[in-house]
């Protein structure tokens, strides 16, 4: 008689991690083409030096980087390890994400704001820049799975208008009286998405990690000679970083600090 076993739960995360590294494929061409304003659905993936489409077997995740190794099959070009990084690291947010939500809505909301901040990280890394594409898109995302997980709709909104209002402001007296941009105006838009996804709580939470750690290694690239503030790695990582943590360990973080009060 055969019965019908319930699939194991290594199963859904094997197929989490497939198709989280399926997902971060996507990812790249995003990164790649967002910044140079061109179409990420339209051509199909080719090799940025000699422009030859790339077949099939090229754009398997992780694998395709490993077994060309590093280079293009015609013309040697270089590819860059951000590839296998970004595909690599958003095969292992699905598998963490499935394995501690489940299928709930709040699932559905990490993975959304998972994918953008990571978009975000590498595009503000190497052009400093925060595409208006991902983050507009991403206050309203984040807004409208407030309806149906945490943190709900009120503490939200609260969310987008602080952690907007809070970075515009520093970056409108910054360029007041240095009369350039130390901060520029994605800042404000990326905290504003954050603030959609996690509430105003825990956008405070990811301020502070932000600015302490971008304040601990500026200071210590600083002291290391290896450039000025100005040259310091662009704010927009930092806040991507504070707030995976704020996303995470962030409830745990503010319990054990208001415990001082
Ligand atoms: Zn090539």
């Amino acid at each position: 008689m055969i019965e019908t076993l319930p699939l194991p739960p290594l199963f859904g995360l094997i197929a989490a991690g497939a198709f989280g590294a399926v997902v971060g494929s996507f990812l790249n061409v995003c990164i790649h083409r967002l910044p140079i304003g061109s179409s990420i659905v339209w051509p199909s993936s080719a090799c940025p030096h000699c422009t030859r489409e790339l077949s099939w077997y090229e754009n398997i995740p992780v694998f395709s980087f490993l077994v060309l190794r590093a280079r293009c099959r015609t013309c040697q070009g270089p590819i860059s390890i951000r590839y296998p990084v970004v595909e690599a690291l958003t095969s292992a947010l699905f598998v963490l994400a499935w394995w501690y939500l489940g299928p709930e809505p709040l699932l559905a909301s990490r993975l959304v704001f998972g994918c953008a901040l990571i978009v975000l990280f590498a595009v503000d890394l190497e052009h400093h820049l925060l595409p208006n594409a991902i983050t507009l898109p991403g206050i309203v995302a984040g807004f409208a799975f407030s309806f149906f997980t945490e943190p709900g709709w009120m503490a939200s909104l609260i969310g987008i208008l602080a952690g907007g209002g809070v970075l515009y402001v520093v970056a409108a007296a910054y360029y007041r009286v240095r009369h350039e941009e130390g901060l520029g105006m994605g800042d404000p838009k990326m905290l504003a998405m954050i603030g959609a996804f996690l509430g105003w709580k825990l956008t405070l939470v990811t301020l502070m990690l932000a600015s302490l750690t971008g304040s601990v290694i500026g200071l210590a690239m600083i002291a290391a000679g290896r450039g000025s503030m100005k040259y310091a790695l662009p704010f927009g990582c930092f806040l991507a970083v504070g707030a995976a943590a704020a996303a995470t360990v962030g409830p745990a973080l503010l319990d054990w600090y208001l415990r001082f009060f």
